[in-house]
């Protein structure tokens, strides 16, 4: 179900830090359907059922911003439009909201942070190239896995992970600052070390600038969405993730033996983060942590 709603307001502050403090979901819900999504939960304030189905549509998000965006108090923080729900998800191709949100933040001079599992910004490459001329532009894709057979079961409705990183290469080529969130590392399906290895192999390769890494947390409806998908996908991991997550986050022992590993790659191929992270907590369950 996709259906349009007409929005209030749409800046929205929020206290953990990942780039900026200021959030605008131009979409609720998301079609890609990562199997890990942590977004869920956002979804009973709005009295949907489906966060990966029913898909709410701020069909008036760029007057709204526009206006937010030209008050004289406002003081030009960079603003995500990915924060809960990726604002380049499938129904973007049918709605074409975000040219006109680019406008706005070009008319109004603004920051703006775009993190996305899609190709479809390419569609508005000039818009952000023109943006970036009077405000920082940072993009970021999120990946998990270079192997496509996993990445169609886990992400199934995101673009190829290889596709992602070319996209974000365009991006950096055009002056944007641009940045690969390796998230989720998913213990026992993305962990391995040629899998950490290319994805900080291609980042280095196509001078896509810093890595942000983090393990797999599941936290409140996510556990359960992600359990069900390990019973029919990886049924053999079932007791194990059963010790790794006695709670929502990963075991201390994982958790430390994936930063050494990380460690060594940053090392190996001088890719650092850049971004300060705040930790996840279970009624804010965004997956940050802290490498
Ligand atoms: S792209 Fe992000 S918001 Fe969309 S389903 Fe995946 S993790 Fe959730």
């Amino acid at each position: 179900m996709l259906k349009e709603i007409t929005a209030k307001s749409m800046l929205h502050h929020h206290e953990r830090t990942f780039a900026t403090n200021w959030d605008a979901n131009i979409y609720r819900g998301c079609r890609h359907n990562c199997r890990y999504c942590f977004a869920q939960y956002s979804h009973k304030y709005l009295g949907g059922n489906d966060f990966f189905e029913d898909i709410y549509v701020k069909s008036n998000a760029p007057q709204i911003l526009d206006k937010e965006l030209s008050r004289a108090k406002w003081k030009k923080f960079p603003v995500n439009v990915c924060g809960v729900s990726d604002c380049y998800q499938p129904a973007e191709v049918e709605y074409k909201l975000m040219p006109a949100v680019i406008e706005s933040f070009i008319r109004n001079r603004n920051p703006l942070v775009i993190s996305t599992k899609s190709t479809l910004p390419v569609r508005d490459i000039h818009l952000i190239e023109e943006l970036n001329k009077v405000a920082q532009v940072s993009m970021m894709t999120s990946v998990s896995t270079l192997d496509e057979r996993k990445r169609i079961l886990i992400e199934p409705e995101a673009a190829p992970t290889l596709e992602r990183l070319k996209m974000l290469r365009e991006f950096r080529k055009i002056g944007c600052q641009t940045s690969v969130l390796f998230m989720p590392v998913i213990p026992l399906i993305s962990d391995d070390q040629e899998n950490l290895d290319s994805i900080f192999r291609i980042t280095k390769e196509y001078d896509l600038g810093s890595i942000e890494v983090w393990p797999l947390h599941l936290h409140g409806r996510t556990r359960g969405v992600f359990f069900a998908f390990l019973k029919k996908h990886f049924p053999e991991l079932l007791n194990k993730y059963r010790e790794l997550y006695t709670s929502g986050n990963v075991s201390d022992t994982y958790r430390i033996d994936l930063q050494q590993r990380v460690c060594d790659l940053r090392e190996k191929y001088q890719l650092f983060g850049r971004y300060r992270q705040t930790p996840p907590s279970e009624t804010d369950p965004v997956q940050l942590t802290l490498f």
